[in-house]
């Protein structure tokens, strides 16, 4: 009885290294891209998390759909197995794609211009955008936010300039807002 126990201890021991073995094992069996099977030069695709290789995952520019600031966490990360590529990420680039060209068309009035816009509705919350490098970006990134709520018009627009003083250097930085509305005739408004 008593040289039962340092037996068992041993067993034990023996049993749980076998099955760390294993596990380490099936571990390495999986890690291999998903597509060509290939264990060299391993990613993780950030939709499926599968392992992706270098040569076989595409990949998503860091500032892509930097306008779309609501966007889903996984189209803030760079590598894609091509399967999630093609299901997830192709379909918002198209979408992104043609709000930014509506963004371009969108009707923008001042709000120097209430003469122009006195009809027009002023019952939502104004848009604000911020830290932008310079006045163009402030107001397409505000006509991109309208596009994204429904709209086709902005007005009341500001774009104010601000210094900012970053490590002893003084930089500029842009920041605007304006109420987004819905014109009844594009063509119209925008004469
Ligand atoms: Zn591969
Ligand atoms: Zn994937």
């Amino acid at each position: 009885m008593v040289s039962f126990w340092p037996l068992y201890d041993s067993y034990r021991w023996w049993y749980s290294s076998r099955s760390s073995a294993h596990k380490r094992s099936s571990i390495r069996y999986m890690e291999a891209c998903s597509l060509c099977q290939k264990s060299k030069s391993l990613l993780t695709c950030a939709c499926c998390e599968q392992s992706v290789c270098k040569n076989c995952a595409l990949f998503l520019e860091q500032d892509r759909l930097n306008f779309w600031d609501q966007r889903p966490v996984y189209l803030k990360a760079s590598v894609f197995c091509p399967p999630c590529f093609d299901s997830k990420v192709q379909p918002s680039l198209e979408r992104y794609d043609l709000q930014m060209k509506e963004a371009h068309q969108l009707s923008i009035f001042f709000d120097n211009q209430g003469k122009e816009t006195r009809f027009l509705s002023r019952k939502e919350k104004p848009i604000e955008v911020k830290d932008l490098a310079d006045r163009e970006e402030v107001l397409l990134k505000l006509a991109f936010q309208a596009v994204l709520a429904g709209f086709n018009g902005l007005i009341d627009v500001q774009v104010i300039s601000e210094k900012r003083r970053n490590a002893g250097y003084q930089t500029q930085v842009y920041r605007g807002s304006g109420i987004p509305t819905m014109l009844p005739d594009r063509k119209l408004a925008k004469s």
